[in-house]
């Protein structure tokens, strides 16, 4: 059975589970004389999202970590005016070197003013949002956001983000964190410190009665609803100037590298030079397409799925791989230096994010590794024709087509 076939009954299994009684084509895990159907319990709707989890390729084999997490798993934190919920080393275990943040803020919502001790790189998914900012300087940043613009405070920097109105009345985005054990419970909130500060050292701190002090709120706001906010020129008060390398950048506006398959976007600290710890690639996958076979000379990779679906299967050495299913939403991981690739599985154009804990972006082609060895090498190697060897590219091409 092709693969394609299989995940057409897995498909239609999950929808009749959904829709009433079970039907005869339950999830098989059977292929080729090896495996059986399912007796006891099963989670159809689950094994529909996963068929290469129920039916793995022939080719996987040995034991690899998790390399998924759903944000649908992730508990969601309800506030007045927004949500937050967050897939950290907590949801995803081998996640050690970045965490990930997806917030909703409604239109004038505000995620607090606050500061942490990790950077934080954030991709703006729907809508428009205000967020600003000062250096140790005392120099000020401000701006308003859209869709595919992206922001980078570095660590121990003080921020606010509030959503603006607009079509999608406020805004919704990904923070990712430059280290796995971020907590989005744990970050320092301006009311959290004024509630458990003295009132007479707080009076003494600002030079004022402590009368002033009455109505500051006894716990943290975290996201609560603020003021319409003014025009962005007349809002921010100056002083010191501006910080000298802006934290926000338009992502979208960088003119992609096209191939045939796709499109990449990329962006590290040579297009922007504040993300000083988070390189970037906004992917494209056209149907049938795939992001070449590469790995990374320079760290771990955390994904974001932003539409359609795909596979991935990672290699890991020692004959280890295993395929992985994600689909928008999800969060997929490449621990350090593993070979992989990610194939569009679906009728929509698959997007993703690559984020790494690096300055910057960086990969390696295996097509392009066997273009530029000694053929006769490489066909020792590979036992492929010598003529199929000479045609091999040797210009990079990320996304390949179907
Ligand atoms: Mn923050
Ligand atoms: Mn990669």
């Amino acid at each position: 059975m092709t693969d394609l076939s299989r995940r057409g009954l897995i498909a239609a299994a999950a929808g009749g589970a959904l829709a009433g009684p079970a039907r005869a084509e339950a999830p098989s895990a059977e292929r080729g004389g090896r495996g059986a159907d399912i007796l006891g319990p099963r989670d159809a709707a689950r094994a529909a999202e996963a068929p290469n989890t129920l039916d793995p390729p022939a080719t996987d084999h040995g034991t690899m970590p998790n390399l998924k997490w759903s944000f649908s798993d992730s508990h969601m934190r309800l506030e007045p005016g927004g949500w937050a919920r967050q897939t950290t080393v907590r949801e995803l275990p081998v996640s050690t070197a970045m965490a990930g943040v997806n917030m909703r803020l409604k239109a004038n919502a505000v995620r607090e003013m606050h500061w942490h001790k990790e950077a934080e790189w954030a991709y703006m998914i729907k809508g428009r949002a205000r967020i600003t900012a000062i250096d140790a300087e005392g120099r000020t940043f401000a701006d308003d956001v859209g869709e595919g613009d992206l922001w980078y405070f570095p660590g121990g920097i003080p921020h606010s983000i509030q959503g603006l109105q607009g079509p999608e009345d406020g805004c919704e985005f990904l923070l990712v964190f430059d280290d796995g054990g971020f907590s989005e419970d744990s970050t320092f909130l301006l009311t959290d410190w004024l509630a458990h500060t003295p009132r007479s050292v707080l009076a003494k701190n600002f030079g004022i009665p402590e009368a002033a002090l009455a109505h500051i709120p006894e716990t943290e706001l975290y996201i609560f609803p603020g003021p319409t906010p003014g025009p962005l020129a007349g809002d921010v008060p100056g002083g010191n100037g501006q910080v000298p390398r802006t934290f926000s950048h338009r992502m979208l506006a960088q003119a992609p590298v096209a191939t045939r398959g796709g499109r990449v976007r990329i962006t590290d600290s040579s297009v922007f030079p504040a993300s000083a710890t988070i390189a970037a690639a906004l992917v494209e996958v056209e149907p049938g397409g795939m992001r070449e076979l590469h790995w990374h000379p320079n760290g771990d990779e955390w994904q974001y799925y932003l539409a359609g679906q795909g596979r991935m299967t990672v290699f890991g050495s020692e004959s280890k791989a295993r395929t992985f299913d994600y689909r928008a939403g999800d969060v997929g991981y490449v621990p350090y230096a593993m070979g992989h690739y990610i194939e569009n599985t679906g009728p929509e154009t698959l997007t993703f994010l690559e984020l790494f804990r690096s300055p910057r972006y960086a990969d390696l082609s295996l097509t392009q590794w066997m273009a530029l060895t000694p053929h006769a090498l490489v066909q020792a190697h590979t036992r492929i024709d010598r003529a199929v060897i000479d045609g091999l590219p040797a210009a990079k091409h990320p996304v390949v087509p179907g």
